[in-house]
């Protein structure tokens, strides 16, 4: 059984450490790799800095429109080989290949964004702004920028910030997670291939103890960090005291309002696929939905139906509509959460716990499931889930609407459903959320825009994606000029 290998310096090399962990298809059971995993990991970082650092010597003093160069090469090669990472990512994560495939567009767009560089680091300038001083602000690297991404979208999130990190000059050292290291190496045997100098770019593996030694180098200058909020806050606590810059995104719990004067047949549709698509595990999934004034319940029947005639299995199986969650663990904590809210007065009206697929019954599959009833201050209800559940709450009003919204602790994502103008507009003004949708049920910014968050949601200031990536990744020196008439030499 392979044991993945790191790319440091432009060269793959034997992790220097000896133990590993098993890469695990969450439909088959079947073990695809060993990553490595354990303490010396930090070793393996160590080294991959200090190729970094060095190669940030000359990087980040290369004109931008060449550093853009192999963002090209890298759009293209990620194009010709999207089925392949599509089938990877389902295979390591358990989404479905429609799902593995956009996920890898949102990589490529990102991709692109950055290709924008030498117009998007263009910064600003005052003529005689006093006396005949010129005043302009220049955009400058800040060294060496490090990465640690989560288990549920392989291929897309170390995109958020690759690209902007090194088109603005950076160098770059990604550790993946190490529960779907897979996607990653192949992307990296694709940048291998680029036009790129040694060191630019690396990929270390590992675990917590990876992350530390990330955290705690002190060539190390900025952080973007994925993941779970109890991990992001760590990661922004100790990278700052470390006098790091640090973008740290976590986890979510996102409520959906959808109003009576709603289309109810599209935009249960809609909300369902949030709730269920990439089986819950995706943080803009839909998970408490609101239903306002559904006196006769036509909201609630109308989300059943949509949810019922899911379809869950195997990803690689073009017909799926859902695939299994990540492991046997989240499995487990996906029940035992539904099971608390049974406890706490729910009612289960739609149960996919012990959903068992015909030729994959040892597989982490849970299909669509619905639970009513709850009180609004329950576990389920303020817990992120991470897996195809939806928690149905009745409210009479908008604004008990809103006020429930803003009772969560997360704010990465809230959306209504309505065909009210004056509704909508008082949801986005007043819903405290990063990301917010309107008869829309996945709020995802496309490249071009932040991906926000708020609150637990989020732990820092700059946000991945963007113009924001282009700030993160870059300090600002502002030049102050002055060139008085009388000290020229006369011609
Ligand atoms: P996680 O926090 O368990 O792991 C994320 C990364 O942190 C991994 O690379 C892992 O190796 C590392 N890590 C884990 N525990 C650590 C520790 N104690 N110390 C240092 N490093 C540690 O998250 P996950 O389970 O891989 O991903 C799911 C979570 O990510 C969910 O909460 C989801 O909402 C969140 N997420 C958030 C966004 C967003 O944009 N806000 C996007 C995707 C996922």
């Amino acid at each position: 059984m392979e044991t993945l290998k790191n790319y440091i310096n432009g060269k793959w090399e034997v992790s220097k450490e000896q133990s590993t962990t098993d890469v695990v298809n969450p439909a088959t059971q079947e073990v695809m790799a060993k990553v490595p995993y354990g303490a010396k990991t930090a070793e393996d970082l160590a080294k991959a800095v200090e190729a970094a650092q060095k190669a940030f010597q000359s990087w980040g003093q290369m004109p931008v429109m060449k550093r853009v160069q192999p963002l090209y090469k890298l759009k293209q090669l990620l194009e010709d080989n999207l089925e392949d990472l599509a089938k990877t990512i389902t295979m390591e994560c358990g989404k479905t290949l429609a799902e593995s495939r956009g996920e890898l567009q949102r990589a490529i767009e990102n991709v692109e964004v950055a290709c924008g560089m030498p117009v998007m680091i263009q910064s600003e300038f005052s003529e005689n702004i006093a006396g005949g001083i010129d005043e302009f602000m220049i955009r400058q690297p800040l060294g060496v920028c490090g990465c640690i991404s989560p288990f549920n979208f392989p291929g897309m999130i170390p995109f958020w910030f690759l690209p902007y990190a090194i088109a603005t000059g950076n160098t770059f050292v990604l550790k993946p997670s190490e529960k779907v290291p897979l996607t990653m190496q192949k992307v990296f045997q694709l940048i291998d291939q680029l036009d790129l100098p040694e060191g630019v770019v690396s990929l270390v593996h590992g675990g917590k103890e990876t992350v530390d030694a990330m955290l705690d180098h002190p060539q190390v200058k900025a952080i973007s960090f994925v993941g779970s909020s109890k991990v992001a806050k760590y990661i922004y606590s100790r990278g700052a005291a470390n006098g790091k810059r640090v973008q740290a995104q976590g986890g979510a719990k996102n409520p959906i309002v959808i109003l009576p004067d709603a289309d109810i047949e599209i935009s249960t549709q809609i909300i369902a696929d949030s709730t269920f698509g990439c089986a819950g595990q995706r943080c803009l999934a839909a998970s408490n939905i609101v239903t306002v004034g559904d006196k006769n319940g036509t909201i609630k029947e109308s989300l059943y139906e949509s949810a019922k005639k899911r379809t869950t299995g195997y990803g690689l199986d073009e017909k799926i509509e859902m695939g299994p969650v990540i492991n046997q663990a989240s499995l487990k904590r996906i029940s035992t959460l539904i099971d608390q809210g049974v406890d706490e007065g729910g009612k289960v009206l739609l149960d996919g716990r012990n959903a068992k697929i015909s030729g994959f019954e040892k597989g982490n599959f849970i299909s669509p499931t619905i639970i009513e009833n709850l009180p609004l201050g329950g576990e389920i209800v303020k817990t992120e889930i991470f897996g195809p559940v939806i928690s149905l709450i009745e409210l009479n009003s908008i604004d008990e609407a809103l006020e429930f919204v803003n009772s969560n602790a997360y704010g990465n994502m809230a959306c209504i459903f309505t065909s009210s103008g004056a509704n909508a507009r008082k949801f986005r003004s007043q819903a405290n959320a990063g990301n917010i949708g309107i008869n829309i049920g996945v709020a995802a910014p496309m490249a071009q825009f932040p991906f926000s968050g708020w609150n637990e949601s989020f732990f820092g200031d700059l946000h991945g994606q963007g113009r924001h990536g282009v700030e993160f990744f870059t300090q600002t020196k502002i030049v102050v000029e002055r060139w008085p008439k009388e000290w020229s030499r006369k011609f």
